[in-house]
């Protein structure tokens, strides 16, 4: 069985779905999302779901905060709760070069018009009582970021765009893209779907889907861990949620979860998995953690936050997670191929997911992105980039996360 749609999406993580939410807002309701198995069941359910607005370029920012913007609206819009939590972030100062790095800053969050403010150890410990913040020099505040549910958020947006009058496809997954007479054909288990338009939002399987069109999309990916404690002591006591604190010491980010804490770690010698192919049978699966590796990192946290230690790890999750050279999402037109779009290579997926996926809905539906952002073209990177260097630029961005730039 044949049947045309004007845009198919591939793929029902965060991204995916946020593009066809915005789509439909935007009046493309002609449109299919075909997920291969369930919706999240990539790396979207297993994510932390922490969504900061600190960062170091505007227009990133911007990507985050609309993120968290359109979460809520499809909340509101489907009844389906995203659980917001704005308990805000502290990004640490442990130098006097990351201090002044975020005191430049300052202007940018007035433009965008985010509370931001650069704070002292004093205020760092009402903010964040367990934290020891000897040797700190000052952090960032954002007070109104947080984290949300991933799955949630993902079935909220879902939701909102199918009673908009888009439609999705579970268990169907798309075998074959390639150019029709008229637009593009992809084949699933069901049959074929023409349309004039493909936004392929499948993350890290995205370049083997499209290495058939003579694609060499730079993104591979990597084993990427996060920690969970059991209760931490005086935690609850503090009647109120700590804000998530980025620390580049460790390098870390650590966060509330119920009366525990939840810690994602980026290692310093990071480990690819499946670079010569995500294998079939891959389901929503973890990896095997690796406290080896971790041990380090962690002794770091629990310098910092000393209750960390107290409470002892309950769970190590160790799952894939996507990357690019830059750290930055392939969003935009394939060059050369109308009509395909790409919405994928996102390893902050839940903070950028929501916002990306509106900048490239005003882009499909207008024909012009509404302001420029190079940063995330995919024509910023060769096809003929190797797969050594690309897997060199990847261990680099990954493990530099959290170094302030300049
Ligand atoms: C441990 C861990 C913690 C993380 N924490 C955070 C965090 O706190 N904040 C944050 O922003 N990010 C976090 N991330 C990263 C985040 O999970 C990803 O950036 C995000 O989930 C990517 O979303 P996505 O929709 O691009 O990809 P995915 O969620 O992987 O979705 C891709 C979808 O495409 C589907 N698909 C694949 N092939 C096909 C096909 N042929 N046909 C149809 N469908 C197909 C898959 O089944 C999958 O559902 C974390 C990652 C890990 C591993």
């Amino acid at each position: 069985m044949t049947e045309k749609v004007q845009t198919v999406v591939i793929g029902g993580g965060i991204v995916g779905c946020s593009v066809l939410y915005w789509l439909a807002k935007l009046g493309w309701t002609d449109t299919l999302l075909l997920e291969r198995r369930e919706l999240t069941s990539g790396s979207t359910w297993h994510a932390a779901g922490n969504v900061t607005y600190f960062g170091h370029y505007s227009s990133i920012t911007k990507l985050y905060v609309n993120s968290v913007r359109t979460y809520l609206q499809a909340e509101s819009e489907s009844g389906q709760p995203v659980s917001f939590h704005p308990a805000g972030s502290l990004r640490l100062a442990t130098t006097e070069h990351e201090l002044e790095a975020y005191k430049r800053l300052e202007p940018l969050y007035d433009e965008i018009g985010v509370d931001y403010a650069v704070v002292g150890p004093d205020r760092i410990g009402e903010l964040h009582p367990l934290l020891d913040v000897t040797g700190l020099h000052g952090a960032a505040h954002t007070p109104t970021d947080g984290h949300v549910d991933p799955t949630g958020a993902t079935h909220a947006l879902a939701k909102a765009a199918q009673k908009l009058g888009a439609r999705i496809k579970r268990h169907t997954p798309a075998t074959d893209i390639r150019r029709g007479k008229s637009g593009w054909v992809v084949s699933t288990a069901d049959g074929e779907v023409e349309a004039d338009k493909v936004v392929v939002a499948s993350s890290f399987w995205a370049r083997e889907m499209l290495a058939g069109l003579g694609l060499n999309l730079p993104l591979y990916p990597l084993e990427h861990h996060e920690v969970i404690t059991g209760e931490v002591p005086g935690l609850a006591e503090l009647g109120f949620e700590v804000p998530t604190v980025r620390d580049p010491w460790a390098p870390s980010n650590t966060r509330q979860e119920r009366n525990g804490f939840l810690c994602g770690v980026y290692e310093s010698n990071p480990k690819f998995w499946a670079v010569d192919g995500i294998p079939a049978d891959f389901i929503e699966e973890l990896l095997p953690p690796d406290m080896e590796r971790l041990e380090p990192h962690l002794v770091r946290v629990m310098e910092r936050l000393p209750a960390f230690g107290e409470a002892g790890i309950k769970t190590v999750n160790n799952g894939p997670i996507c990357y690019t050279p830059d750290g930055c999402p392939l969003l935009g037109p394939v060059e050369g191929q109308e009509g395909l779009w790409l919405a994928t290579g996102f390893s902050i997926g839940i903070g950028t997911g929501g916002g990306s996926a509106e900048y490239l809905a005003h882009w499909m539906v207008n024909g012009e992105p509404e302001y420029d952002l190079p940063l995330v073209y995919p024509s910023r990177f060769s096809n003929d980039l190797t797969r050594e260097r690309c897997l060199e630029l990847i261990r680099q961005t990954y493990a530099a996360g959290y170094v302030t730039p300049g």
